[in-house]
């Protein structure tokens, strides 16, 4: 076959594009056992002295066996800190007895790291889903063999409520995952006051069920933003129902929205049951729930501060909250006029 002499590249050149443009180590030896390029050291030798002498070890070891004619591949554990994961593989690049072989090296732990978050969460979902289904069906046997009206209704009525929970938690999942994958059009103005005037409205009539009082208040020349409604009404929904649910009969919510070098702040203030300074750190996470008996009964998912934290990432914005047992939280979020 012709060949173009203009084509012929160094081989070992190939290699480290190759290399480079997947993000992998690779080390490259001769057909006389000798290493002519080795990068994994220089890649991901620089993250402590254990993880430079381990993958060393094993490079050592599955280059022993290319030597001997044996390819293989080979997951490497560093337990750390920081824990990381590496797959090793080697493969013969010709078909001779001793052929030359590379060894590819890829840093396997951002993926692993998904991986045991996708577990987590489908074992959570399941453990969650699977309590209020698990109630309806014994609810609904005790309903079969009952035939006294009262105990029929109270029964129901328990069965109605528990699938109003099953509900919110599927309708809480679907947003989250819908708020997770879309990209926010970020050539829409968003009305700030407007939007958070319209949850107060619909907040109103829960709030006094547990005679709590919303104020409002703003104190700013320009409430529009760029970013997406629908996600910013279930953020701001979800802190507003929070401060209700965890408030004292009798107490005040206040929402205030503020102007701010290029950007609008909103606070959420209760004065309600605050939350304990040892879960401040982790009431962000999907599921996390200060109480969970205490979340048994307000129907809380664990989901709704997750929303909201998610949302805020979508617009660059940033959140905080405060908090004092017994005295009441405040969550401020602060978010840019433009989020590109
Ligand atoms: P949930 O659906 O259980 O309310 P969230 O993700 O909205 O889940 O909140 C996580 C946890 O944080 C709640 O279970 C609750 O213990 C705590 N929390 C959230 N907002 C407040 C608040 N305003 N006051 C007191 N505790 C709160």
């Amino acid at each position: 076959m012709h060949s173009d002499p203009s084509l012929e590249v160094d081989a070992t050149e190939i290699w480290k594009l190759a290399a480079a443009s997947l993000g992998v180590a690779i080390v490259l030896v001769d057909s006389n056992g000798r290493t002519v390029y080795a990068d994994y050291l220089d890649k991901f030798g620089q993250k402590g002295f254990a993880q430079r002498v381990l993958l060393d070890r094993a490079v050592s070891g599955i280059k022993r066996d290319g030597k001997s004619g044996i390819f293989r591949q080979q997951a490497l554990e560093i337990f750390g800190p920081p824990r990381s994961y590496f797959q090793l593989e080697s493969k013969p690049l010709g078909k001779e007895e001793s052929p030359s072989f590379v060894v590819i090296i890829e840093d396997i732990t951002a993926r692993r790291h998904l991986e045991e978050i996708r577990r987590d969460f489908v074992a959570n979902v399941s453990h969650e889903l699977k309590t209020p289904v698990g109630a309806i069906v014994l609810l609904a046997d005790a309903m079969s063999q009952e035939t006294e009206p009262d105990t029929l209704l109270r029964l129901a009525n328990r069965i109605l409520s528990e699938g109003d929970r099953l509900a919110h938690l599927v309708s809480d999942l679907l947003d989250l995952s819908k708020i997770e994958e879309t990209a926010i059009d970020l050539s829409r103005k968003v009305n700030l006051l407007e939007l958070v005037a319209e949850i107060v409205e619909r907040s109103t009539p829960p709030a006094s069920e547990k005679q709590i009082t919303i104020e409002l208040s703003a104190h700013l020349e320009d409430p529009e933003i760029e970013g997406e409604r629908w996600q910013l009404s279930s953020a701001f929904s979800n802190l507003v129902d929070n401060a209700i649910k965890y408030s004292e009969p009798g107490t005040v919510v206040a929402i205030s929205l503020e102007e701010t070098g290029g950007g609008v702040v909103v606070k959420v203030m209760d004065h309600g049951i605050g939350i304990p300074a040892r879960d401040l750190h982790r009431i962000f996470e999907r599921f996390y729930r200060v109480d969970a008996d205490r979340a048994r009964t307000t129907g809380g998912t664990g989901l709704g501060l997750s929303i909201v934290r998610h949302v805020i990432d979508n617009h660059h914005g940033e959140i905080a909250v405060s908090s004092t047992e017994g005295v009441g939280t405040t969550f401020t979020l602060t978010l840019p006029r433009s989020a590109r």
